[in-house]
C-alpha cells in the first residue's frame, strides 16, 4: 500500500539519492522528502570528474543533477555536510552528525561507495590521491599539468580514464596494475589488449603484475612509488584507483542483511519493508542472469531510484533493465551491455586495428554481453537482444556485411 503523504528520508545525496528525490516528485509523491548528504555540495555527476571536467572541458556547475533551487521549490529538505551516524529501525529514526534525530516513514539508503585505500607506508603523504568526490577531483587536477608525473595505482576505469585525461593535459602517466592485464574486473582480455596498446601509443606507460609496497616522500610530499621487486617509480603525485567499497556499515549495524552491499529485492527494498536501498551500495537481483550482484554505474543508480520511487508512490512495476556501462578514453567510446556470466563463446565483430569493433559473449545462441568500442549500433542492438533473449546466428554476428538488425537466427 502506498502512502503519498509518507515522509521519505534519503541517506546519501549522490547520483542515486538526488535522482530518487526527483523521481518521487515525478511519480506524484506529496509527502516531505529529506535528503541527507555528507558532501558540502548537492547531488552531482561523478563521471566527468575523470573525463571532461578533469580536462577542463566542463565546468563545475554543469555537473549538478538539478538547479540548486529545485530542492526547496519541490519540498525537499536538502541537508548538506551532514552525516547519518545511526539508525534505529524500531522507532524509525536516524541520528545525524549534528546531533539531530530525524524520523522517517520510509528510509532509502543511497550511500554509494568509497574509494578503497592502499594500506601501505606513506599512504598519508601529500600528493597521494584518490578519486571519488568533487573535492578529490580538485586535488587531482591541481597535481596535473605539462610535464607532471602521475603514478596511477590500478588499471581499472578510474586509472585509465585519468591516464587519458592526464595525457591530454600534457602530464606523464604510468599505470601500475596488480593483475597481468588492465580492466580485469570489468572487461574481457581482448579489450584489455586493445586498450593497453591504444594507451601506450599515446604515451601512457604500464607496469603489470606489480605489487606496490610503499609511497616514499621528501618533506612530507610523495616523490616515488616503491615496488615489491625493489624498483622505484619517480612521480610528483600518485592516484590510487583500486576499486570501491560499499558504504553499508550503517545498514549492517542496524541489522540489515549485507553481502558486499545492502541486500535488496527487485523493488530495491530490504527485508525491512520500510527501508529501501539504491545505487552502488546495493547487492541486487539480476533476473536476466539469475544472480545477485553489486553494480557500480550511473544507469544502475538511476534504474533503482526510479524503481524505488515508483514502488513508494504505488506505480506499476517497471521491467528490469539490461545493465549497461560506458567509459570515454582519448577518442574511444566504450559501451558495455550485459554481463558475461556463463558465456561459452567469445566472438569479435569488426577489426580492433580500426578502433571500431565489438566483442560479443554468447551462451549458446544468446548474447549475454557486448563490449562495443566506437560501435553504437552493436551496443544498442546487442543490448536489445540481451533483453529480449532472441537467438542470434554467431556466423552472421561475426560478419560485418550483415547488419545488426539481420543477425537474429
Ligand atoms: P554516490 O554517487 O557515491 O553517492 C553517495 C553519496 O552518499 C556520497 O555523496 C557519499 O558521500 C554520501 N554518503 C555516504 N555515507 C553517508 C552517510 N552516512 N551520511 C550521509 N551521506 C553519506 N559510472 C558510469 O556509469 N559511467 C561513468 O563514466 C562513470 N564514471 C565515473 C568516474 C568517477 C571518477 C567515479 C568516482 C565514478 C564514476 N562512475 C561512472 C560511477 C558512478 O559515479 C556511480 O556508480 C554513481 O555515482 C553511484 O551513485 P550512488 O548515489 O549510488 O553513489
Ligand atoms: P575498478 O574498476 O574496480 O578497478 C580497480 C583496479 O585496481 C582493478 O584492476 C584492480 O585489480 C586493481 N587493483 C586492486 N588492488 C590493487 C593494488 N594493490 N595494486 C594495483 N592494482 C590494484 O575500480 P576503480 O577504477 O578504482 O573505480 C572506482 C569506482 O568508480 C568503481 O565503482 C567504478 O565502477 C567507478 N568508475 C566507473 C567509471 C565508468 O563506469 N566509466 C569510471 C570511473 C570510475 P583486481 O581486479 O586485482 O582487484
Amino acid at each position: 500500500m502506498s502512502d503519498l503523504k509518507a515522509k521519505v528520508v534519503i541517506l546519501g545525496a549522490g547520483h542515486a539519492g538526488g535522482a530518487m528525490a526527483a523521481f518521487l516528485r515525478q511519480a506524484g509523491h506529496e509527502g516531505p522528502i529529506v535528503l541527507i548528504g555528507d558532501e558540502p555540495i548537492g547531488p552531482y555527476q561523478r563521471p566527468p570528474l575523470s573525463k571532461a571536467w578533469l580536462k577542463g572541458e566542463a565546468d563545475a556547475d554543469s555537473l549538478a543533477l538539478k538547479d540548486p533551487a529545485w530542492y526547496a521549490d519541490n519540498g525537499c529538505d536538502l541537508k548538506l555536510g551532514v552525516r547519518a551516524t545511526g539508525l534505529n529501525r524500531g522507532d524509525k529514526t536516524v541520528t545525524l552528525s549534528t546531533g539531530e534525530t530525524v524520523s522517517y516513514d520510509i528510509l532509502v539508503f543511497a550511500t554509494g561507495a568509497r574509494a578503497r585505500k592502499l594500506p601501505i607506508p606513506g599512504a598519508d603523504l601529500q600528493g597521494v590521491l584518490e578519486l571519488r568526490t568533487a573535492a578529490d577531483a580538485e586535488a587531482l587536477k591541481a597535481a596535473l599539468g605539462e610535464g607532471k608525473r602521475l603514478a596511477i595505482i590500478g588499471g581499472g576505469y578510474v586509472g585509465l580514464e585519468v591516464a587519458a585525461s592526464a595525457r591530454a593535459l600534457g602530464a606523464h602517466a604510468m599505470v601500475l596494475e596488480r593483475e597481468t592485464r588492465i580492466l580485469a574486473r570489468v572487461a574481457c582480455s581482448q579489450l584489455s589488449d586493445f586498450f593497453i596498446a591504444y594507451h601506450k601509443a599515446r604515451g601512457v606507460s604500464f607496469e603489470l603484475g606489480v605489487e606496490i609496497t610503499a609511497f616514499e616522500g621528501e618533506g612530507g610530499h610523495i616523490r616515488r612509488v616503491r615496488l615489491a621487486d625493489g624498483r622505484a617509480i619517480d612521480c610528483d603525485a600518485a592516484l590510487v584507483g583500486i576499486g570501491a567499497i560499499p558504504n553499508d556499515d550503517l545498514a549492517k549495524d542496524a541489522g540489515l542483511e549485507c553481502v558486499n552491499g545492502i541486500v535488496v529485492d527487485l523493488d530495491a527494498r530490504t527485508a525491512d519493508p520500510d527501508v529501501f536501498a539504491i545505487g552502488d551500495v546495493t547487492h541486487r537481483p539480476l533476473p536476466l542472469y539469475d544472480r545477485q550482484f553489486r553494480l557500480e554505474s550511473v544507469p544502475n543508480a538511476l534504474e533503482q531510484a526510479k524503481v524505488a520511487a515508483g514502488v513508494i508512490a504505488g506505480k506499476p512495476p517497471l521491467t528490469p533493465e539490461v545493465p549497461w556501462f560506458w567509459s570515454d578514453q582519448f577518442d574511444l567510446k566504450l559501451q558495455i551491455a550485459g554481463l558475461p556470466f556463463d558465456a561459452d563463446t567469445i566472438l569479435v565483430r569488426g577489426d580492433p586495428a580500426t578502433a571500431k569493433f565489438a566483442v560479443f559473449h554468447l551462451k549458446g545462441d544468446q548474447i549475454q554481453a557486448v563490449e562495443a568500442v566506437n560501435s553504437p549500433p552493436e551496443f544498442m542492438m546487442g543490448k536489445q537482444l540481451i533483453g529480449n533473449r532472441k537467438a542470434v546466428s554467431p556466423e552472421r554476428l561475426a560478419d560485418t556485411t550483415v547488419s545488426m538488425k539481420e543477425v537474429i537466427a
